[in-house]
């Protein structure tokens, strides 16, 4: 089925095509195999994209395999939004700012406002009194520039591809979420949840 996908899209002359969840060997041989012809987007699911990067590359057997043909994997995780109409703005203590790694320009961060039978008249009614409505993505991105090909390579461990990827300054999780955190988006306390889950 998978080589048949590709194959209509190669036919197509499309420059992109999408596979589902790589999971077993045989999928990501075949995909392997077309990554001359077109560009493959895929998925795969792992803790972040430095996991996923190790995930291929034993699923492969051949890191320098993975390292050559793939360009970059994004990785998502979600976090839940705050309400706008209920969110309650604060201004954060310098020292909270500087421990959780944001800016000090940031004057104003927003918290989720819970219904409180007490003080309120009736729940949100955007959100229910829940102080949180739909969800974001965080997003997050190794690319494969080629100190990182050299290092996956070699058999690289996730924890290895994440410090290049710290090193080379690309996405991560925890920027784009306190990106979402300084934006008013998402609260603090959402964020330190949604990373210890
Ligand atoms: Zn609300």
């Amino acid at each position: 089925m998978l080589n048949a996908a590709v194959k209509t899209k190669a036919d197509q002359r499309c420059e992109n095509a999408h596979i589902e969840n790589v999971s077993a060997h045989g999928k990501k041989a075949a995909i392997l195999k077309k990554q001359t012809d077109l560009a493959i987007i895929s998925e795969l699911t792992a803790k972040d994209a430095a996991s996923a990067v190790e995930k291929l590359c034993k699923l492969s057997g051949k890191p320098a395999e993975i390292a050559e043909a793939v360009r970059g994997v994004f990785g998502q995780k979600l976090i839940r939004r705050l309400c706008e109409r209920c969110k309650q703005p604060y201004r954060p203590n310098p020292k909270l700012l500087k421990k959780v790694g944001l800016d000090e320009s940031v004057t104003t961060l927003y918290k989720h406002r819970k219904f409180n039978e007490e003080e309120d008249a009736r729940p949100c009614k955007v959100c229910g009194g829940g102080g949180y409505i739909g969800r974001i993505a965080m997003l997050e991105l190794v690319e494969m520039t080629e100190g990182m090909k050299a290092l996956v390579a070699k058999g690289a461990s996730a924890a290895d591809i994440k410090a290049q990827a710290r090193k080379e300054k690309m996405l991560s999780f925890k920027d784009d979420g306190l990106r979402l955190v300084a934006e008013g988006t998402t609260s603090l306390e959402e964020l330190q949840r949604a990373f210890r889950s």
